[in-house]
């Protein structure tokens, strides 16, 4: 009390008047301090402005605001953290190693669309991302990236990062989200561990798990103790008035977000080599790890019509620097069966740690990489950890190799079914050709075909698969619909109450929509993303089996492997026979009606290219649109193109050749009343 009667004697301020001046000038000094490493006052001073703000809150309780600095220290718990569903997806980034990958991507990018095209290079900061939402300049929520789709709420441990604004400086739109990586510095990082030392706890292994880790935590106020910061690579939202990337990082650091000054525009790929080269030097010199460069097209416009492949932008590339490699020693190769029948040889190694992990096995991906690389029993060889979470073995250390060694002779049987393995030609791989007797080509098929993006069934997990199998119960998943639950019971650990739980579960994966059987069925080159695309486009499975090599290729995205491995699968009776049994079973092999909703035919034998920015509808929902009206899409311009479907700022490259070719051009409107919207 005596502060407060001190504080209201010498300003004649109001209570309230001097909470919220208290709070402003403690937002700048972390402002100051977190954000642009310039601090005005000592530590000990802005620690004395922060106790007098909390003591003020606690007597004033009705003046309480989310965006106080006070609350930066947390002290909220949360047990379980709530999903949430991204607004825009979290993508990840395509991965690029050399030069050449670089102009492999600039190749392709030139194929979308028209030039000259500058590109930002940024540093690719390694922690875990973030997505916070901003309403009306005020901090609303913070989400991790989860499988992009949807992530966790971690909102009250956010909070607790300083480097990360709760209340915006200048002009901000009412709401949008920002985008970027929650990383710990090498320095508070070290500090942290020399802390756990003292306290008796155990060290942490590396930043960026810490910083991941640190995020889940449920005592926020725990977390306000980690040296977290925030470094801002994205902004997305309408209203930002910002025509490029560059512009946008400006604007979020304006807004008080802390943005790197790394980030480089420069015109042409010759400028992307400096930045990697000048970075691949200096990284070591930053306070924080950094695993690569991101090259992005800097034209807002120009990405939105790139848009992005199932995982990532097409406008964006990630640059990976050559990473840390250990040395250790290869004391065996095992080989494992795959559910099509692909062996994957194992190095199985003498343990060893590697950016913060132990590795004991590391792929050898196939009989040539072994052969290429002379790899031997005994050998010490070099293991690196790349983007990639699995390790691989890049060399070996030929001085040590011991002198009676001998090269590899790579199995020539299957090691589990013992069946003479085959290699089909082109392809690296070894097979086991014994798809219908091998074990664990058997169970992988079925494993799949009830996992979760597949028929989902309740009530039965991969282990349980297996059994069935070796009891000899189930050898293909159409056999699943014939199980009862007296077949059941005398199985180990199977209750009653389990055994009804998956008879229910496998008949109620009769009502899972035919894009994820086709998807469960297993066919090479046949994802998540593909099956749908089949489904949509053939609506039944009896049509997709009665399709042509032509037909296959016609769709879009479809390209010659897929529809290969497509034509191979149902010219196996087998696979026709058990399509029957599931047929016969009630499983969904066509497009159910409420699948069909809004769908026509209205478009048929129309061949579409879209290009440029809609307003009334996403891009995306446009090319849906075409297809769910029978139209097909089309990436590039041709004599056999229908009608080009343009936007604002289409590439006039693609304008000029439509005209060429008179192919008749339709705007947004054009073609939303073409199919009566
Ligand atoms: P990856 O996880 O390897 O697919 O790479 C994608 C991730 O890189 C994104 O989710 C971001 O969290 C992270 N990232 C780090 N720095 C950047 C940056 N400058 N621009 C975009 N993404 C970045
Ligand atoms: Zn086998």
């Amino acid at each position: 009390m005596f502060i407060l009667l001190l504080y209201n004697s010498f300003t004649h301020m109001s209570p309230k008047e001097l909470i919220e001046n208290l709070r402003e000038e403690l937002r700048e000094h972390n402002h100051r301090y977190y954000v642009m490493d310039d601090p005005s006052i000592s530590d000990f001073e802005f620690d004395q402005k922060l106790k007098q703000l909390q003591q003020l809150e606690s007597a004033y309780p009705q003046f309480f605001d989310s965006s106080s600095p006070t609350l930066r220290v947390g002290g909220d718990i949360t047990k379980n953290f709530n999903t949430v569903v991204h607004a825009n997806r979290m993508y990840s980034l395509d991965n690029s190693y050399s030069k050449a990958d670089l102009l492999d991507w600039e190749k392709r990018i030139y194929k979308h669309v028209d030039g000259p095209i500058d590109y930002i290079c940024e540093l690719k900061y390694d922690g875990a991302s973030i997505s916070i939402t901003y309403e009306n300049g005020f901090f609303s929520r913070a989400v991790t990236r989860g499988d992009g789709t949807q992530g966790d709420d971690v909102s009250a441990n956010v909070k607790t990062i300083k480097s990360v604004p709760l209340k915006l400086k200048g002009d901000f739109p009412n709401k949008f989200e920002i985008r970027g990586e929650i990383i710990m510095p090498f320095d508070g990082f070290a500090l942290l561990n020399k802390k756990r030392t003292k306290a008796g706890l155990p060290t942490f292994k590396n930043p960026r798990n810490t910083a991941s880790g640190s995020l889940k935590l449920q005592d926020s106020s725990e977390v306000s103790k980690r040296p977290l910061e925030c470094l801002l690579y994205s902004i997305h939202g309408l209203g930002t008035g910002t025509k490029t990337q560059l512009e946008s990082l400006e604007k979020a650091s304006s807004l008080g977000f802390k943005v790197p000054k790394s980030a480089k525009r420069v015109d042409s790929m010759e400028g992307v080599f400096e930045f990697i080269t000048f970075w691949n030097q200096h990284r070591h010199n930053l306070p924080y790890e950094t695993d690569g460069v991101v090259v992005k097209v800097n034209n807002l416009i120009v990405q939105e019509e790139l848009g992005f492949t199932s995982k990532a932008p097409r406008w964006a590339i990630a640059y990976k620097f050559k990473s840390t490699q250990v040395f250790t020693f290869l004391n065996d190769i095992s080989y494992q069966v795959g559910r099509t029948g692909a062996i994957t040889p194992v190095a199985e190694l003498d343990a060893v740690e590697l950016a913060g992990t132990i590795v004991k096995r590391a792929s050898l991906h196939n009989a040539d990489q072994i052969a290429r690389l002379d790899i031997r029993l005994n050998d010490q060889v070099y293991v690196e950890k790349g983007g990639e979470i699995i390790p691989k073995i890049v060399g070996v250390n030929l001085d040590k190799r011991p002198q009676d060694s001998v090269p590899v002779s790579y199995i020539d049987k299957c090691p589990e079914c013992h069946t003479k393995l085959i290699r089909i030609s082109g392809e690296a791989q070894h097979y086991c050709p014994n798809h219908l007797g091998c074990p664990p080509q058997i169970i992988g098929r079925i494993q799949h075909y009830i996992s979760r993006k597949a028929l989902d069934i309740e009530g039965l997990g991969g282990e349980t698969v297996a059994l069935l199998v070796r009891e000899g119960l189930i050898s293909n998943y159409a056999d699943l619909y014939t199980l009862n639950v007296g077949q059941l019971l005398p199985l180990d650990r199977m209750a009653l109450k389990s055994a009804e739980k998956l008879v229910q579960g496998v008949l109620n994966s009769t009502k899972v929509p035919f894009e994820r059987v086709l998807f469960g069925l297993g066919i090479r080159y046949v994802g998540e993303t593909v099956a749908k695309k089949l489904a949509q486009h053939f609506k039944s499975i009896d049509r997709l089996i009665g399709a042509n090599f032509e037909d296959l290729i016609s769709v879009d995205e479809i390209g010659d492997k897929i529809a290969e491995s497509v034509i191979g699968f149902f010219e196996d009776p087998l696979h026709l026979l058990l399509i029957n049994q599931l047929k016969v079973h009630g499983v969904k092999l066509e497009l159910s009606e409420s699948d069909t909703k809004g769908h026509s035919n209205i478009l048929n034998g129309s061949s579409f290219v879209v290009s440029g920015v809609f307003e009334k509808v996403s891009r995306n929902e446009l090319k849906r649109l075409i297809e769910t009206n029978g139209g097909r899409l089309a990436s590039s311009i041709s004599s056999k193109t229908t009608y080009l479907v343009a936007g604002q700022n289409m590439g006039p490259s693609k304008k000029i050749k439509a005209e060429k070719l008179s192919i008749p051009i339709l705007s947004e409107e054009d073609f939303l009343s073409k199919i009566n919207i």
